[in-house]
């Protein structure tokens, strides 16, 4: 037989951690084909920071060809797959299509913004997913404290000030509390503009960080208050239009910028497979292999991994299950293979780490809660070692952004028109 073609579709984190192990495990005896929309890797976690100004796009984004060697990368969006005939159909970035056939096939497709049903918010809300909307962020919370300095009146100077964000999750948490010091440096550029900016972080659930360790929660709290932000919990957005948002409270805060943190939902590419799916994801055994379907694999934010550590769950929707899929789905491919023996997926939570700008943060790594400026060693020393490049232009911009302060200027090379929120496309 010619060697194995393993084709991995999707390069996030899932995708990634699988291609570089088996690259390393398979000496080149398989040919590892790797399918993306772009030629680059996202460090997703690092993304608040883009939107606020702290750091340059190019430093979250990791070469594939740079950092995976031996694997063939193919740029392109998958747009179905034939698990019979085992095939994947795919689109170029020119609009040209192909078709890449396989051994074994690994889906990491990821995830997408999720939308909830609520007026205007397709119109009026940004997401907050890739490297164009986070640029979109960015220049649109500069031109609004730019363009309040010549509104003609109170009112709207005041909107334009004003910075609603959905989702208390941790990006939402992120983008309020790094959102409010990037503001808070434009407004101090501009003398003549008296206002402070209002930063306010909407979310149905009881408390900041619902999902994670009360103790992070706590601390991310405190720091966001003491910046001002205001905190709206067991509140939800009821309808956004142009002049603002309604909140369910029924308090109208009159606003140009609604900011769409309520997380995530599986690529719709998952659904269109017609496979059983558990909370959008597809659904897979605890050897990441698809039921009926030993030759393809799913992983990440995209499959439903049994949580073997608590037992009827599925795994979160996060980097650090993401990576250690990819490592299992590695090792499980290469025991298809005969190397070694396949085992099932098992990860313990080793915790979380949460930047909230400055010098602050919170973190709880291995469920040892901390705050202030010793979690933000740990999430800064967490963030360099988990990236699989760009580490040292990243600490560079941090080292720049501690002496002269960030540069806040419009590039102007993302439109909102370009990322609509409703947007199936996580790619750019
Ligand atoms: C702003 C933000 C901050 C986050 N911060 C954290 C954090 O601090 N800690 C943490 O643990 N988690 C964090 N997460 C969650 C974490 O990033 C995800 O759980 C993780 O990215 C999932 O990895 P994945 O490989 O499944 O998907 P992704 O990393 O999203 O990768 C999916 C890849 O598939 C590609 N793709 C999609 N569709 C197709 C297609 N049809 N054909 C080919 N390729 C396709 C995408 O372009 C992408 O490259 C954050 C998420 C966001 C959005």
């Amino acid at each position: 037989m010619a060697r194995p073609r393993i084709v991995i579709v999707g390069a996030g984190f899932a995708g990634f951690a699988v291609a570089r192990k088996l690259a390393k495990l398979s000496h080149g005896s398989a040919e590892i084909v790797l399918v993306n929309p772009t030629d680059y890797f996202l460090y997703l976690p690092l993304l608040p920071e883009v939107a606020t100004g702290l750091l340059e796009p190019r430093r979250v984004t990791v070469s594939l060809a740079e950092a995976l060697p031996g694997v063939r990368v193919v740029l392109g969006e998958a747009e179905g797959f034939d698990l019979a005939g085992r095939t994947v159909r795919y689109v170029d970035p020119e609009g040209g299509s192909g078709k890449i056939g396989y051994h074994r096939l690994v889906i990491a497709v990821g995830s997408v913004n999720k939308l909830l049903p609520v007026p205007g918010v397709a119109q009026f809300a940004h997401g907050f997913r890739n490297i164009s909307e986070a640029l979109y962020l960015r220049d649109h919370i500069t031109r609004q404290i730019e363009m309040a300095v010549e509104a003609p009146d109170d009112a709207e100077r005041q909107a334009r000030c004003t910075f609603v964000v959905v989702g208390a999750g941790y990006t939402g948490t992120e983008v309020a509390a790094q959102g409010v010091r990037y503001t808070e440096d434009l407004v101090r550029a501009r003398p003549e503009l008296r206002d402070r900016p209002r930063w306010l972080l909407v979310d149905t659930a009881d408390r900041v960080l619902p999902s994670l360790d009360r103790r992070l929660a706590d601390a991310a709290d405190a720091v966001l208050r003491e910046r001002g932000v205001e905190i709206r919990t067991a509140t939800s957005v009821q309808e956004a239009s142009a002049a603002g948002v309604r909140l369910s409270t029924g308090e109208h805060v009159p606003t140009r910028s609604l900011i769409w943190c309520v997380g995530v939902r599986p690529d719709p590419l998952v659904d269109r497979l017609g496979l059983p799916t558990r909370e959008g994801r597809l659904v897979v055994d605890e050897f990441l292999a698809v039921p009926g379907y030993p030759d393809v694999y799913a992983i990440g934010d995209a499959a439903a991994v049994p949580d073997l550590t608590m037992p009827g769950q599925i795994t979160g929707m996060t980097a650090q299950h993401a990576v250690r899929h990819g490592h299992t789905a590695a090792l499980n491919i290469a025991a298809s293979y005969g190397r070694g023996r396949r085992r099932a997926y098992r990860h313990h939570d080793l915790g979380f780490v949460v930047d909230l700008g400055g010098l602050d943060a919170a973190a709880n790594p291995l469920g040892v809660a901390v705050k202030g400026f010793p979690a933000k060693v740990v999430t800064r020393g967490y963030h360099l070692l988990s990236m699989p490049g760009n580490r040292v232009r990243v600490a560079g911009d941090w080292l720049l952004d501690s002496l002269v302060g960030r540069h806040g200027v419009q590039l102007g090379l993302v439109r909102g028109t370009a990322v609509p929120l409703e947007s199936e496309s996580p790619r750019t």
